[in-house]
């Protein structure tokens, strides 16, 4: 279904500064569906967030992808999820996110979201073989963490290698850890985990740090660190757990085996908003930029979770945001653009 540009009716909204409203609107084609609200993403944010609009008799639908489920996925155990004093398997969690979801009436289709056009109202978002008018959307695609690529390591994933401290360090009281990388993420969790391992090292592929200097300073202070520095991980080792790791000096181009028990990968994160460019403020590293944690630059577009959130990236604190964006999503369908702006001035 095409929109002929010129039936189009442009409405004019002022909002606070940074924040435009696109306000312009097309008729529908008789025939189309029109979606009340689409989350695209089904990680905690997108599920959280499918939970409240189904509770709102909004009939979401969500697009969760080909990998559905989000980073939980390729998680093993999650100890840090209120609710679960015995901790949950992650692929079990998302799975309880989904039933609750669908229960009160959420659609939800594990497949890609491939383009999207949020110029006017209704927004357009295609899939491989579908095209999707939506009064609201809500965006929740999340940031996949950067991998090594190096042998054994997607193998080993949750047995003992590992790109989150904070749901999986305290599994390695006790143990030899190594952290990879130089920038403010693994000094945060190199210091983090210093709680729990016996001793810390981190493995850097240059001989200066890319932290801030105050998190710098910590880390290498820090009794229970030591760095090897212009250092790359070659490859990890272990039958049904981490137990051994090859570095390489890159200045020397020497080898040499590291026993340890946990690898931490803190080189980055990647947002998932490819489909979104030129179509979303995006800020310099791909993530979603929002005044407020939940509105976009597009009126009528919500953003939650990791694709937005540089830097807490928790289960937890996505899941909160799907709620925020649920809300403001169910307020914006009953008060219009109007609501956007005293949302946003409030
Ligand atoms: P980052 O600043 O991009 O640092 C990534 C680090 O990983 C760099 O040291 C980089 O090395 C290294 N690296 C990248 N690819 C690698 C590879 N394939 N193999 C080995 N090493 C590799 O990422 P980040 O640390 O996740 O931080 C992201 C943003 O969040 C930053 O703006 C940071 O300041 C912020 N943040 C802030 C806090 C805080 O304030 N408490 C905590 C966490 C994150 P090179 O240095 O050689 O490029």
């Amino acid at each position: 279904m095409e929109i002929a540009a010129g039936s189009c009716e442009t409405v004019a909204v002022r909002l606070p500064a940074g924040v435009q409203a696109t306000g312009r609107t097309c008729p529908v084609v008789e025939g189309d569906v029109m979606e009340h609200v689409a989350i695209i993403g089904s990680g905690p944010a997108g599920l959280t967030a499918a939970v409240y609009a189904a509770r709102a008799n909004l009939a979401p639908v969500v697009f969760a992808g080909y990998q559905y489920g989000g980073q939980l996925m390729f998680t093993t155990e999650v100890e840090n999820y209120p609710g679960f004093p015995n901790g949950i398997m992650g692929p079990e969690l998302m799975e309880a996110f989904r039933e609750q979801a669908e229960r009160f009436g959420a659609t939800i289709h594990n497949v890609d979201v491939t383009r999207v056009d949020f110029t006017a109202r209704p927004f357009r978002i295609w899939t491989d073989d579908a095209e999707i008018l939506a009064e609201s959307v809500i965006v929740a695609t999340g940031a996949a963490a950067r991998w090594l690529g190096v042998p054994n390591e997607e193998r080993l994933r949750g047995r003992g290698v590992s790109t989150c401290a904070t749901c999986d360090g305290a599994f390695f009281k006790e143990k030899e850890i190594v952290v990879v990388g130089g920038g403010d993420s693994a000094m945060e969790e190199a210091i983090f985990l210093t709680r729990f391992g016996r001793h810390v090292t981190v493995v850097h592929r240059r001989e200066s740090l890319r932290a801030s200097k105050i998190m710098a300073e910590r880390a290498l202070a820090h009794p229970k660190i030591s760095f090897v520095w212009n250092t790359v991980v070659e490859a990890v080792y272990g039958e049904h757990h981490l137990e051994r790791l090859t570095l390489r000096d890159i200045e020397r181009d020497e080898v040499r085996e590291f026993t340890a028990d946990a690898l931490f990968i803190a080189i980055g994160h990647d947002p998932n908003t490819a489909a979104f460019a030129g179509q979303l403020d995006l800020d310099a590293q791909g993530y979603i930029v929002s005044p407020d944690g939940v509105h976009t630059n597009v009126v009528g577009v919500f953003v939650a979770g990791d694709v937005y959130d540089i830097r807490y990236k928790q289960a937890v604190t996505a899941a909160g945001m799907g709620c925020k964006a649920a809300l403001e999503a169910e307020k914006f369908l009953e008060h219009g653009v109007a609501h956007a702006a005293h949302a946003l001035a409030t």
